[in-house]
């Protein structure tokens, strides 16, 4: 792929949080469901959730997001920490089979001199990518100034994690 994926230049779209108040993500696991829909939640487990990103990279761009506010990895607790990623497994497995990826870009931008545009609360990046995807802004400009087609991707991906597993391994939200 020719293009930067993590363009700085994106961080114009959202504001970094001051503190936890400010947080986009905070919020969320204790939002009213259609709260949480409206907001583009995927699915949710007792430690993380996986919402779609508004500015997306392509259509499908996930974050998946740890309920605690830390901007380091190390700060997480090791059950946090696992949980994290055994979401983010899950996610690019149910992710890729929803929308047909042929791979994926799974990353972190940890601080904003890497590019995060929400420093202050740690997220991993889940961004589908299809033969032929180089030029990503065609391929998601429809998605991102139509808000209903943002919800309608929700809709569709949120079946894909109906029987997501909790965080113990057990099946169940
Ligand atoms: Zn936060």
């Amino acid at each position: 792929m020719g293009n930067p994926l993590w363009a700085p230049w994106r961080m114009e779209y959202i504001l970094g949080p001051k503190d936890r108040g400010d947080c986009i993500f905070c919020g969320i696991p204790d939002a009213e469901e259609e709260e949480q829909r409206s907001r583009l939640v995927v699915a949710k487990t007792p430690r993380a959730f996986v919402m779609m990103n508004r500015y997306p990279f392509a259509a499908g761009h996930l974050l998946v997001v740890p309920h605690t506010h830390t901007s380091a990895l190390h700060e997480l607790s090791l059950a946090e920490h696992d949980a994290l990623f055994r979401l983010v497994r899950e996610a690019a497995t149910r992710l890729q089979r929803a929308v047909k990826a042929e791979g994926l870009n799974v990353g972190l931008n940890l601080g904003a001199v890497a590019g995060a545009g929400v420093a202050a609360h740690l997220h991993v990046h889940i961004v589908p990518r299809w033969a032929g995807d180089t030029n990503f802004m065609p391929v998601l400009a429809d998605t991102r100034v139509i808000p209903q087609a943002l919800e309608a991707t929700r809709d569709h991906l949120a079946g894909f994690f109906q029987d997501l597993p909790s965080d113990d391994g057990s099946l169940g939200s």
